[in-house]
C-alpha cells in the first residue's frame, strides 16, 4: 500500500530533489541562497532551472509559472509553456535561468493603488528562493515576489520577505547582547488554523447571495442551529471525511504539513491546521491550502465558503495565527528557558511582543480588516475589535513582580532579579483556556485570533514581524550603549510592563463591561469597521515605523489604504446590489405568489361556506401584505444608498457612506424579509433556507 510518507511533497522542488538533481556546487550555492538571503549566481540560476524543468517535465508538466500574491488577496498565475521549435519541426522544452528569475507578466488590471502609471502598467515577478517551487495540475509553479518597474512591492510577499529581515536583523542585536555568537538568522514562524464551511453545490447554485458575494444576505435563523453544541469535535460525517481524505492527500503532495483537521461549533463548520512553519512558506502553504479546499469540494459535490460570515446568527469562520520566533538552529526565543540568563532574553522578546501589541493595536486592526471579517470581531464568538493579550495569570504575577520589585507569590516566594534568579516555573497556559482573547500567550507562541478565514495572513505577519522588530530595535538601541547590562536590562523591561501593562488582560474579552474599560480608562482603541480602521494606516508614527524600518515606503502604504477600501466598497456594494436583486426577482414576487394564492383560497373556500371567517388566510395575507411592503421601501432606501455613493470626494468618504447608510440599510431590509421567510410556505419560497443548507452534507 501507498503511505503517506511515500508520496509527501512528492510535487514539491525541495530539498530531497535539489540534492537529487543538482551538482554539489550548485546546490551549495542555491542552499546559501536559501538560507542566508545572498544573491543568486546567473550561471548558478541556469543550472537550477535546467533541473527544476527536467523534474517538473518527468512528472507531468508541460507549463510554468510565476506564482505571486498581489494585493486582491489571492494568487495569480500566468501560464507558459516549456515548449521551444526547433528546425525540424519538432519542438523541445526548455526553461532557461532567467525565466526563473524574473517574469514579466501584463499585470496592468491588477490593482497597485496608483504606484504603477499605466504607461509603465508593467510589473515584474522575482524568484524568492525561500519557497519551494511546486507542481499545480500541469504546471510548475514558482513562488514569486511581484514589483512594478519603479521597484514598489505590488503584492504582499514583498513587504512579508522583508518584515522577516528586519525582525532577524533586530533579534540579532539583541542575542548578541546576550552572548549569542552562533545565531545567523532569526525565524517566525507561522501555523495558521484554518476555518471554513462545506455545503452542498445543489444548496449554493441556488443561492445567488452565496453565488455573488460569498455569504448569505437572507436568511432566518434554522430551529436547530449550534445551541446544541453537538457539532464540536463531533463525529465526521462520511461525505466531509471523504473530503478531509482527499484533501490531505493533495495537499501532502504539496508538502503542506496539514495535521490536525475537526468539526468546528457551527453545523457544516470545520477546522484545518498544519503544522508551522516559516511565516514566507506558512504564507504560501495558506494560500494553496484555500484554494486546493475550494478545489477538492468541487470533485466532491461541495462548496467550501471560506467567507467570515456566511450565516447569520452562527457563528463565522476566523483563522488563528500561531507566531514565534526562534534562531537558525531552532531556539524558540518565546520559549521561557532553564537558566536564569535564558529567562531574562525569554522576558525580553516577551516585552517585544507586549510593547509591539500596544504601541501598534491600530496597525493589527488593519490587517484583518475586511468587509467579512467586520461581522466576525466584536460578534461574541470572535474576539473584540480591541486588542489585548492574554498572558495567564503566572506570568502575569511574575511581570508584576518585576515591576514592583515585590517577591513574586509563586509557589515559593522568589524576589524577581533578572539574570540572577530562575524564573519560577509557572504554568504555561497551553490550553486554549481563554478563546475571548484577540492575541493569547500559549507557552512558546502567540496566538492572534483576529485573521478572518479568507485573510492572506501575509499582512497580520507582516505588522507582527514589523512591530516586534520595532521594540528590539529600540531595546538594542538602548542595551548596547549601556554601561551595566544586568541594570539596564532590568530597566528596560520594567519600564515597558509599566508603560505597556493596559494591554494585558486576562478576563473574560467579550464581556461588555471589558469594554467599557479598556476603551474607557486603559486607553485602548475600538475600531469596530474597516471604514474606522483603514485610514489609520497613514498615521504618523506608523509611517515613521513602516518607512523607517525599511517595509513599505510612504507611496506603497497609500495605494495599500486606498485598496483596502476599495475592496471595503466594492463587496458591500455587490452585497447590496444583489440583495436588491434577490427581492425584485425572488423574495417580493414569491411572497406575493404565496399571498394571492391564499387570498383565492379564503375567497373560495367563502363561496361554498359564506359563514367561515377564515381568519388564518386574512390574517397571514395581511401580515404578508404589509411585510411586502416593508420590504419594498426599504429596498428603494437602499438603491438610494446605493447611488448615493457617487456623492462621495475621495475612497475614505465612501468607506464612510458604506459604513453609516448602506450596510444599515442592508439590516433593516433584511429584517422583513427574514420574517416574511418564516411565514411563507416552504414549497413558494424561493431559495433554500439556512437549516436546507446548513444541514445539507451527508
Ligand atoms: P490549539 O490552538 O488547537 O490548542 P496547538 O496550540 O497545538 O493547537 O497548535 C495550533 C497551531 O499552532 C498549529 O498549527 C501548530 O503547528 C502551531 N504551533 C505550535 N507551536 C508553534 C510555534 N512554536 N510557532 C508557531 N506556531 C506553532
Ligand atoms: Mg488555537
Amino acid at each position: 500500500m501507498r503511505t503517506v510518507s511515500d508520496y509527501f511533497g512528492s510535487k514539491v522542488f525541495d530539498d530531497r530533489v535539489m540534492r537529487a538533481t543538482l551538482s554539489a556546487e550548485v546546490y551549495a550555492s542555491l542552499r546559501k541562497t536559501i538560507d542566508e538571503g545572498s544573491a543568486l549566481d546567473p550561471g548558478v540560476a541556469n543550472a537550477v532551472a535546467e533541473a527544476m524543468k527536467n523534474w517538473a517535465v518527468a512528472n507531468g508538466a508541460t507549463h510554468f509559472t510565476h506564482w505571486f500574491q498581489p494585493l486582491t488577496g489571492i494568487t495569480a498565475e500566468k501560464h507558459d509553456s516549456f515548449i521551444t521549435p526547433s528546425p525540424d519541426g519538432s519542438v523541445i522544452m526548455e526553461f532557461s535561468g532567467k525565466e526563473l528569475i524574473k517574469g514579466e507578466p501584463d499585470a496592468s488590471s491588477f490593482p497597485s493603488g496608483g504606484l504603477r502609471a499605466t504607461f509603465e502598467a508593467r510589473g515584474y515577478t522575482a524568484w524568492d528562493p525561500t519557497s519551494y517551487a511546486f507542481i499545480k495540475g500541469k504546471t510548475l509553479c514558482i513562488p514569486t515576489a511581484f514589483c512594478s518597474y519603479g521597484g514598489h512591492a505590488l503584492d504582499k510577499k514583498t513587504p512579508l520577505l522583508r518584515s522577516m529581515e528586519v525582525l532577524s536583523r533586530q533579534a540579532l542585536r539583541i542575542l548578541r547582547l546576550f552572548g549569542n555568537n552562533t545565531a545567523r538568522r532569526v525565524v517566525s514562524s507561522v501555523g495558521p488554523e484554518q476555518e471554513y464551511f462545506l455545503i452542498t453545490k445543489e444548496m449554493y447554485d441556488q443561492r445567488p447571495d452565496l453565488r455573488f458575494t460569498g455569504r448569505t444576505l437572507f436568511g432566518a435563523k434554522p430551529p436547530k442551529g449550534q445551541e446544541l453544541d453537538d457539532h464540536y469535535f463531533g463525529v465526521i460525517k462520511p461525505a466531509v471525511a471523504s473530503f478531509m481524505d482527499d484533501l490531505n492527500e493533495e495537499l501532502w503532495k504539496l508538502g503542506i504539513l496539514a495535521k490536525t483537521e475537526h468539526n468546528e461549533v457551527a453545523p457544516a463548520q470545520h477546522e484545518l491546521a498544519p503544522i508551522y512553519t516559516t511565516t514566507n512558506v506558512a504564507t504560501d502553504h495558506n494560500q494553496l491550502t484555500m484554494e486546493i479546499m475550494q478545489k477538492v469540494a468541487a470533485k466532491h459535490g461541495l462548496v467550501c465558503l471560506l467567507h467570515e460570515k456566511p450565516f447569520a446568527g452562527v457563528n463565522g469562520s476566523g483563522k488563528h495565527n500561531n507566531w514565534s520566533i526562534a534562531t537558525d538552529v531552532g531556539q524558540n526565543l518565546l520559549s521561557p528557558g532553564d537558566t536564569p540568563y535564558e529567562n531574562a532574553q525569554f522576558l525580553l522578546f516577551l516585552c517585544a511582543v507586549i510593547k509591539a501589541v500596544d504601541d501598534y493595536q491600530d496597525l493589527l486592526r488593519i490587517s484583518v480588516a475586511t468587509a467579512g471579517n467586520d461581522h466576525r470581531l466584536g460578534a461574541n464568538e470572535a474576539p473584540p475589535a480591541v486588542i489585548s493579550i492574554f498572558l495567564g495569570d503566572e506570568l502575569t504575577a511574575v511581570l508584576e513582580a518585576i515591576e514592583n520589585d515585590t517577591p513574586y507569590q509563586g509557589v515559593e516566594k522568589t524576589q524577581m532579579r533578572l539574570g540572577v534568579d530562575v524564573l519560577p516555573k509557572f504554568n504555561r497556559d497551553t490550553t486554549d483556556r481563554n478563546r475571548t482573547s484577540p492575541f493569547a500567550f500559549t507557552g512558546n507562541k502567540f496566538e492572534f485570533r483576529m485573521l478572518g478565514s479568507s485573510n492572506s495572513i501575509a499582512c497580520a505577519n507582516i505588522m507582527l514581524n514589523s512591530a516586534v522588530a520595532e521594540s528590539l530595535r529600540i531595546y538594542a538601541d538602548r542595551l548596547e550603549q549601556a554601561e551595566d547590562f544586568q541594570t539596564a536590562l532590568h530597566e528596560v523591561i520594567r519600564k515597558t510592563i509599566r508603560d505597556h501593562k493596559r494591554i494585558i488582560f486576562n478576563g473574560n474579552g467579550y464581556d461588555e463591561a471589558w469594554i467599557r474599560e479598556a476603551t474607557g480608562q486603559r486607553g485602548l482603541l475600538n475600531y469596530r469597521t474597516t471604514a474606522d480602521c483603514m485610514p489609520h494606516l497613514l498615521d504618523e508614527k506608523n509611517v515613521t515605523m513602516l518607512t523607517g524600518l525599511g517595509v513599505f515606503t510612504v507611496d506603497e502604504l497609500r495605494s495599500r489604504r486606498d485598496i483596502m477600501l476599495e475592496n471595503y466598497c466594492k463587496s458591500v456594494t455587490i452585497e447590496a446590489n444583489t440583495m436588491v436583486n434577490m427581492v425584485h426577482k425572488r423574495v417580493a414576487p414569491a411572497i406575493t405568489r404565496f399571498t394571492a394564492d391564499l387570498a383565492k383560497q379564503a375567497a373560495e373556500k367563502k363561496a361554498l361556506f359564506p359563514d367561515l371567517a377564515c381568519s388564518y388566510e386574512t390574517e397571514l395575507v395581511t401580515k404578508l401584505s404589509e411585510l411586502t411592503d416593508r420590504i419594498t421601501e426599504k429596498t428603494d432606501e437602499l438603491e438610494e444608498a446605493v447611488l448615493g455613493l457617487q456623492d462621495a470626494e475621495d475612497i475614505i468618504a465612501e468607506s464612510v457612506l458604506i459604513r453609516d447608510t448602506v450596510l444599515p440599510k442592508m439590516s433593516e431590509l433584511r429584517i422583513p424579509c427574514d420574517r416574511a421567510e418564516l411565514l411563507t410556505a416552504k414549497s413558494y419560497w424561493p431559495f433554500p433556507t439556512y437549516g436546507d443548507i446548513l444541514f445539507s452534507v451527508k
